[in-house]
């Protein structure tokens, strides 16, 4: 079985150029969510070309919500056996800097642009390694089921919320794999996400008249303050699995992200509002922390008489599978296998679509080529050999899991 790792790379090396070529043209469909346009577009793109692959690609139309333009999944399929692995990702992208980043360029061995890292190159390397996997006869008695989702940037709900809606994740799947940035390592816990939106509604009144106004500022300020205490104490709970040096171990809080209300400077402000967003430990009880929170908002609003309320905009649990999981220790042995050096499992510090599938107890991982400190700026970048061997990586684990 040790030659399949050069039979992989062999098949995968001279389609360096078609690889390169699939990202750019991924990325110059400008696929920015928020707000979520040219999905439909996005789509098609990547259907014709698993059609090509022989990855019997569909695509599911999802019904229109926010502002996604045709959001969609497409979902393909290869080999025919019983046993199942999934291999997930997301062709939507954070907005750019500047719009030349929809222009791939090809230097020093690197594919420059929106998406590369995070994660329309971990798609490619998805799909040339399921398509190697299929050419070179390492399916064995299973198959494996591509999903490629529209909307993960901002929360998945509508992708990654229809594949398990219609149950089309299948539970008995022998393993799920992401390719997410996720650098050298592997990524086996990510944290699970708390949004609020909190609304304070006063009385507007002309400053020449301020006595007769509420002034929902000032409320705001009273309301804030144990929710700014609350996100000092989560910070101080750290996390026991392994992260990244660079990462906080502390499930972190921005209070305020957004913030802002009232008509005028010269008009005592009727009504503001401002967000709250978390990024919990898998230690922490999500629902507990929930009730904790809304309750310091509730009480302070109480001991002023304010008029506040809590609107609950996200809530997605964390994701974690023990790193001795037979599934675990398989996909570490074939990065082993093609990087030389055995990796390390780390937690993400944000929200991973491993969670759809770790939820109904399918070992679930983020493995990719890009890295995460460059994945939302304005250099962000795939090194191409890299995301050749993940493809690599990911045609064995196929060979290792479907045997
Ligand atoms: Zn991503």
């Amino acid at each position: 079985m040790r030659n399949d790792a050069a039979a992989v790379r062999a098949w995968l090396e001279p389609r360096a150029d078609e690889m390169a070529e699939l990202l750019a043209r991924l990325v110059a469909v400008e696929s920015e969510n928020p707000p979520g346009r040219n999905l439909g577009r996005c789509a098609r793109v990547l259907r014709d070309a698993m059609e090509r692959l022989g990855l019997g690609p569909e695509i599911i139309e999802l019904a229109p919500g926010g502002e996604l333009e045709e959001p969609a999944v497409v979902r393909g399929t290869v080999g025919d056996g019983g046993k199942l692995l999934y291999f997930h990702g997301h062709f939507d992208v954070v907005p750019v800097q500047d719009r030349k980043q929809f222009t791939v360029e090809r230097r020093d061995g690197k594919l420059i642009g929106r998406g590369t890292a995070d994660m329309k190159g971990g798609i490619v390397s998805m799909l040339y390694g399921a398509a190697a996997a299929k050419e070179l006869g390492l399916l064995g008695d299973g198959r494996i089921v591509l999903h490629l989702v529209c909307d993960e940037e901002t929360g998945s709900v509508a992708g990654s919320g229809h594949l398990r809606e219609a149950e089309l994740i299948d539970p008995r799947a022998v393993a799920m794999v992401t390719g997410e940035p996720s650098g050298a390592g592997i990524w086996h816990a990510a944290r699970g996400a708390v949004s609020l939106r909190v609304d304070i509604r006063g009385r507007e009144a002309h400053v020449g008249q301020a006595h007769r106004g509420v002034n929902a500022f000032q409320h705001m300020l009273h309301v804030a303050r144990p929710v700014e205490a609350y996100a000092a104490e989560m910070a101080t709970r750290h996390t026991n699995f392994p992260m990244n040096g660079d990462d906080a171990p502390g499930t972190m809080l921005v209070v305020g992200g957004l913030s802002g209300g009232g008509s005028n400077f010269n008009v005592v402000p009727g009504s503001v509002h401002f967000t709250v967003d978390g990024r919990f430990n898998p230690e922490e009880d999500l629902d507990g922390e929930l009730k904790r929170l809304t309750a310091l908002i509730d009480d302070a609003a109480a001991e002023i008489g304010a008029d506040v309320s809590v609107e609950v905009t996200q809530l997605q649990p964390s994701a974690s599978t023990d790193e001795s999981h037979p599934a675990a220790v398989t996909l570490a042995r074939c990065v082993d296998e093609v990087e030389g050096a055995r990796p390390q499992f780390e937690m993400c510090a944000g929200i991973l679509d491993i969670r759809w599938y770790a939820q109904l107890g399918i070992p679930a991982f983020a493995y990719g080529a890009g890295r995460l400190d460059v994945s939302h700026g304005p250099e962000e970048y795939v090194d191409e050999a890299a995301m050749r061997r993940v493809a690599a990586v990911y045609a064995l684990y196929a060979r290792e899991m479907l045997a």
